[in-house]
């Protein structure tokens, strides 16, 4: 069973073939990151005029890789929600036009399923499972009995963790997307500063990052007006250790309280090495199975969709021709 994978949620125009939900036959990604980097974050707008014209190369580019041609796929599945409105329409209305010119059924997918399901593409996932959602737009932690069941334990209640790398990065005059930056300087460091630990109420898996970024930007700001130095370094690495040690602490927590038999990362913050280190020790002192995608999956791609798009396909969920792109969509469970 091959299925088509489309996303445009955000600034990546990719498409993907992956056989039988678990296997990756193509994976082409378009990024937009040059062009959206001058502004010091994603513009929506270019962001949709980028996708208008990637989609139809970016689809053809995966089927060719794959030496396919559209009769040999069973389904197209495509990024429903959430994300931008006119990017999500650009990919919802080229996956409706290629499904009804071929014949194929259309699976609408939740970004956030995909990001998980990227898992299975390396890994077999085995239940119940805790997955760590950590990306641009997302920092949660979603408990799994089985397939396509979602139960959100906890989850952000301001910034997620890549928007505050972004914002902190920004701070320090780096370059967008700060993440990245932020990892490098912290892994090169030889000190950090003390920033607090953002736990919540006692036994919560919720998130806040938005007090971490505001001591940051307090830090910055009162060095300036005293006219120290900043080192860049000790503050990529002071804020990157308070995030991976509360991140690393809760994800353990979970996965000890709901007796889990696998857990999982995904997202683009995922691709951090300081936090993979970290979650990857501390599973393995729990003896945990622990896994995380390698990096081109951690990030927004195509074959994830499909991914999970293959399983909602065989559990009989199909969408339809009305079927739109939904910006603030829930994860809801495939039942
Ligand atoms: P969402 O999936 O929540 O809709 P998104 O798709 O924009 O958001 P991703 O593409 O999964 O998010 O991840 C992008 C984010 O990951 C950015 O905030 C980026 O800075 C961050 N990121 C990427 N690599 C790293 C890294 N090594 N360390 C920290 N953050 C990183
Ligand atoms: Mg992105
Ligand atoms: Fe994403």
């Amino acid at each position: 069973k091959y299925v088509l994978g489309i996303e445009t949620s955000c600034d990546e125009t990719a498409a993907s073939v992956v056989k039988n939900g678990v296997e990756i036959i193509s994976n082409v990604v378009a990024s937009q990151i040059e062009s959206h980097k001058r502004f010091g974050g994603v513009v929506p707008e270019i962001a949709s005029r980028h996708h208008v014209e990637q989609i139809t190369l970016v689809i053809e580019e995966a089927l060719a890789q794959a030496g396919m041609t559209p009769e040999g796929l069973s389904a197209v599945a495509v990024t429903e929600g959430p994300g931008l409105v006119g990017a999500l329409l650009v990919g919802v209305n080229a996956a409706k036009a290629f499904a009804f010119a071929h014949g194929l059924p259309i699976v609408g997918v939740h970004h956030i399923a995909g990001h998980i399901y990227a898992n299975r593409l390396e890994q077999e996932m085995e239940f119940p499972l805790l997955a760590l959602v950590i990306s641009g737009g997302h920092t949660e932690l979603v408990y799994m009995k089985e397939h396509g069941d979602f139960d959100v334990i906890g989850e952000t209640r301001d910034d997620a963790a890549g928007e505050a790398y972004d914002k902190v990065a920004r701070t320090l005059d780096l370059p967008y997307p700060g993440g990245p930056h932020i990892d490098r300087l912290a892994n090169k460091s030889d000190g950090a500063i003390d920033f607090p630990r953002i736990w919540l109420e006692e036994g919560s898996y919720d998130f806040s990052f938005s007090g971490l970024k505001s001591s940051v930007l307090n830090y910055m700001h009162n060095a300036k007006q005293r006219g120290e130095n900043v080192s860049p370094e000790h503050v990529a690495a002071g804020f990157q250790n308070s995030v991976v040690e509360v991140v690393t602490g809760k994800a353990v927590r979970a996965a000890e309280q709901y007796n889990v038999r696998q857990v999982i990362a995904a997202g683009g913050v995922a691709a951090n090495k300081g936090l993979r280190t970290s979650l990857a020790a501390a599973f393995e002192k729990k003896g945990i199975p622990f896994y995380i995608p390698s990096l081109p999956l951690c990030t927004d791609n195509a074959a994830m969709i499909a991914a999970a798009g293959t399983v909602m396909f065989e559990k009989g969920i199909t969408g339809n021709m009305a079927m739109n792109g939904r910006p603030g969509m829930e994860l809801g469970s495939w039942n």
